[in-house]
């Protein structure tokens, strides 16, 4: 026996591809009857983009090269879509140009797949999109689109398949004595190395550690429309104003900041309950849409109407959304560090906790999991 993972999250599955991949023995624990976590409740969104420049763009990037690896390998729907950031005010189109043009000297080869688009090209690219009062938008190509729930539920297969990667579901990865771990009612083993990638679950193993860690857990609102009649594609995912405020990649923007006041005035319940608008759609045709952002003691376990409503409201500002039909409503809780972009801790010389992607664990996953394997 060489490695343990426990959780089958998308965090788990990418630290047992990388893992088999260098010929171990992976066995994977996994508490529910499949993965339930937050890895099943995302947009899917593989999403460079919202990645600073340096380190973590690289981290994205390289992680992109895993994801569509695997994908096309295992035969799991994906769509290299890319995406579509639309300004509606001259202070977004600051923003997107300003990002540009940093991008273009910090990273030429990732400028080189973006470029400003006018309302006109978008209109045309573009047709369900809101082209009245549109500033401009920044078209992408780096970000593909993946079904979290069709990628999380059956990876484990194929891993099994390709490379012999166990799973046992329905168990919780407990320590035992003598170096040994509980993977199973009455089933244990005395792992090599063990990787603990359980998601918002700070309480079950090394509790002590996730209390110091500084990690937070943070809930999202989500929901989910019916497909659009006659098979139409939106084309790109979609991010707005609101989006330019949310990811680091964006905070060096001069323009950010007057832009980040004007919400605040004109829109302080967004501000509130950590609201922007992004859209994915699936390869049912469905689409997805959210989010919040609600932390620790503001979570609860019920969810607000009054936040899915300020979510489509912001939608139909640059959707066409008239013939959209919600049918499904959730919520899913990751955990983040306030400072850093992800927490790796080992408590023992064998033992490694890899946490707190934050937003981004879809996005970084692969690229995570090769940085913490890397030496093994
Ligand atoms: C609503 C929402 C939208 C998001 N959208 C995106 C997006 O589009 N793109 C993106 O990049 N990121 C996105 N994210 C973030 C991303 O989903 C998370 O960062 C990522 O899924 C975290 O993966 P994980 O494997 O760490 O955790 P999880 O998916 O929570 O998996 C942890 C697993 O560990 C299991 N577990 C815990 N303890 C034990 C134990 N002792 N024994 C056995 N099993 C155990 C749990 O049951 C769980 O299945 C989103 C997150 C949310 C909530």
């Amino acid at each position: 026996m060489d490695d343990l993972v426990v959780g089958a999250g998308i965090l788990g599955l990418t630290h047992a591809y990388h893992l088999a991949r260098k010929g171990r023995r992976v066995t994977v624990v996994e508490r529910g009857r499949k993965a339930m976590g937050a890895s099943c409740r995302n947009f899917g969104m593989v999403w460079p983009i919202g990645q600073p420049t340096g380190e973590m763009e690289n981290m994205a990037v390289a992680s992109r090269g895993h994801w569509l690896a695997v994908v096309r390998e295992a035969g799991l729907w994906h769509d290299t879509t890319g995406s579509l950031h639309l300004a509606y005010h001259p202070d977004e189109a600051a923003v997107l140009e300003e990002y540009q043009s940093q991008t273009a000297a910090n990273s030429p080869d990732v400028a080189s797949m973006r470029r400003i688009l006018t309302p006109a090209e978008i209109g045309r690219r573009v047709p369900r999109v809101h082209t009245q009062g549109l500033e401009c938008g920044l078209w992408s190509e780096t970000e593909i689109g993946v079904d979290p729930r069709q990628v999380i539920w059956e990876l484990p297969a194929w891993l099994n398949r390709t490379y012999g990667v166990e799973f046992r579901f329905g168990a919780t990865a407990l320590p035992l004595a003598n170096g040994r771990w509980r993977v199973g009612p009455g089933e244990s083993i005395k792992p090599g190395h063990v990787w603990i990638c359980s998601g918002e679950d700070f309480e079950t193993l090394y509790p002590e550690i996730f209390a110091a860690s500084g990690l937070i857990k943070c809930k999202l609102q989500m929901m989910r429309a019916t497909a659009l009649t006659a098979g139409e594609r939106i084309g790109p995912m979609l991010a707005a104003g609101l989006t330019l405020g949310h990811y680091k990649s964006f905070a060096h923007c001069p323009s950010l900041a007057a832009m980040r006041r004007r919400f605040a005035q004109e829109m302080p319940e967004y501000e509130l309950y950590g609201i922007h608008v992004l859209v994915s759609q699936q390869g049912t045709g469905e689409i997805t849409i959210g989010d919040s952002h609600e932390y620790d003691d503001a979570i609860e376990p019920y969810d607000k109407t009054r936040i899915d409503d300020l979510i489509l409201r912001y939608l139909a500002t640059f959707l066409k959304t008239n013939d959209l039909r919600i049918h499904t409503h959730w919520n899913g809780t990751y955990a983040k560090h306030p400072l850093k972009p992800y927490f790796i801790e080992s408590p023992e010389p064998n033992v490694t906790i890899v946490n707190g992607p934050g937003g981004a664990g879809m996005t970084l996953s692969f690229g995570l999991s090769e940085k913490t394997t890397a030496s093994v």
